[in-house]
């Protein structure tokens, strides 16, 4: 058995009572995924990478030698094989030298490959009518709306640039504006700013043709001073209630922006947003001061996190989902030096906002290679620290009687769709935490310890 192999399935013992799924998911996830041209051929006939915000890829399109950013698809869903695999979606962040490799299988399925033997099969998602349109101004609509999590998310960053700018402001895993001008050079429709009318026009053809999207996303990068002439609050505001307005309660609303003082946030409710998530990225304090240097700077940490807490009052705790992503307090050379601290740390994060209902949610790191995080860490965080963080945020949401954060689709392995971490493929059904807490000798409250 190969290295790699021999990982897996150690760390599926390991962690036993998470899904077996969900290894190779998060494995793929933090360190990418190649294709065969064989795969490739048959990839580009189905939903394909649209670079919705970052570029989510470990190496430069200039390195990607298959052209395939124009082939690759967005997810992949692995199924069945020798291990019998139940539905997991996974976004896909190319890697031409990862181990793991989609190729077509001798019947002429696609199979997912690690050191010579086949994991699962890989299911792609057919193109959408919407994708094959364009706009009346000829902007292709994957430009201005395209979908993610399987078709559930309507993912519109209607700024693709942040004015946290350069190595002392910009958050130091993020490569937007680097990614922005690689699209660019590559000759892609990648508009900067999204009109109102051209995303109401995107999502008019979205509402005749498509029964699957259950959500959208207003988002794009800070704005420290102004866009077209607006704050940032009167900038990302004018889409939600636009989009309200032309098509009341026909998606759930989310808007992704800073933390913002309770009196702008209440904005955001009235115009009909739904879910506020206000990224706070990494809990530590002296890592989000050096990672998050702009935001430290223009907002602070702990103003932060006190607006986190305020938004709840005004969407309910349930519905402020602030993020983080996962794995960036282990970049070195100033982060944890091991899994076992790096996700003490984000669990005590994982109490303060669960204790009070506010589930955040993580991404899994991707350590791209134009970011300056990505370029001095390329193996990113370690499988066994991503195992072990949703251990953690699976115990936190279960000691406090949680329920799966809204606007995901359906929890559990098999049923969810979010395919940037697996954070709700570990969800389990109540009867099997009942269960568990019946074995574990747990009554009344719930045992710190629940896996
Ligand atoms: S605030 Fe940070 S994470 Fe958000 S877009 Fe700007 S640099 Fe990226």
């Amino acid at each position: 058995m190969g290295q790699k192999l021999d990982q897996i399935s150690r760390l599926a013992e390991q962690f036993s009572d998470l899904p077996a799924e969900v290894v190779v998911k998060e494995d793929l996830l933090r360190g990418g995924i190649s294709f065969t041209e064989d795969a490739l051929r048959i990839a580009s006939g189905c939903k394909p990478k649209a670079y919705f915000i970052f570029s989510f890829d470990l190496v430069p399109i200039s390195e990607l030698q298959q052209g395939e950013n124009l082939r690759a698809p967005e997810e992949i869903c692995l199924t069945g094989g020798v291990r019998n695999f139940r539905r997991t979606i996974v976004s896909v962040r190319l890697n031409p030298s990862s181990p793991y490799r989609v190729e077509v299988s001798q019947d002429g399925k696609l199979v997912l490959i690690v050191e010579g033997e086949e994991l699962c099969e890989v299911e792609l998602q057919p193109v959408p009518e919407y994708y094959r349109r364009r706009l009346s101004n000829g902007k292709p609509l994957t430009d201005i709306a395209p979908t993610i999590e399987w078709g559930y998310l309507l993912y519109l960053t209607v700024f693709r640039i942040c004015q946290y700018f350069g190595k002392k402001e910009e958050c130091q895993f993020c490569d937007i504006n680097e990614n922005y001008r690689q699209q660019k050079k590559t000759g892609r429709s990648y508009t900067a700013v999204k009109s109102v009318d051209e995303v109401l026009e995107a999502l008019e053809i979205i509402a005749d043709t498509d029964s699957h999207s259950r959500a959208y996303t207003v988002t794009g990068g800070s704005i420290t001073s102004q866009v077209d002439g607006k704050r940032e609050i009167d900038f990302y505001r004018q889409y939600p209630e636009a989009i309200e307005r032309r098509f009341p309660g026909r998606w759930i609303g989310k808007v992704v922006v800073q933390a913002l003082p309770a009196d702008e946030v209440k904005l955001f409710k009235d115009a009909g947003v739904q879910i506020y998530h206000p990224n706070y990225e990494v809990w530590d304090p002296r890592l989000f001061q050096i990672i998050c240097a702009g935001k430290d700077r223009f907002v602070g940490r702990d103003t932060w996190i006190q607006r986190i807490v305020d938004a709840a009052e005004i969407f309910g705790p349930s519905h402020v989902i602030p993020n983080f992503v996962a794995g960036i307090e282990m970049a070195q050379p100033f982060g944890f030096k091991t899994p076992e601290e790096a996700v003490a740390s984000t669990r005590e994060g994982l109490e303060f906002f669960m204790s009070q209902e506010i589930v955040p949610r993580f991404t899994t790191w991707c350590p791209e290679g134009i970011s300056l995080l990505g370029k001095s860490n390329p193996g990113g965080a370690s499988l066994d620290y991503h195992l072990q963080l949703l251990r953690a945020w699976r115990e936190t949401l279960e000691k406090y009687h949680l329920p799966p954060p809204p606007g995901y689709g359906s929890p559990g392995i098999g049923n969810a769709v979010f395919s940037v971490s697996s954070f709700m493929d570990v969800i389990r059904p109540p009867e099997a935490v009942r269960s568990q807490r019946e074995v574990s000798g747990a009554s009344g409250e719930a045992s710190e310890h629940l896996n």
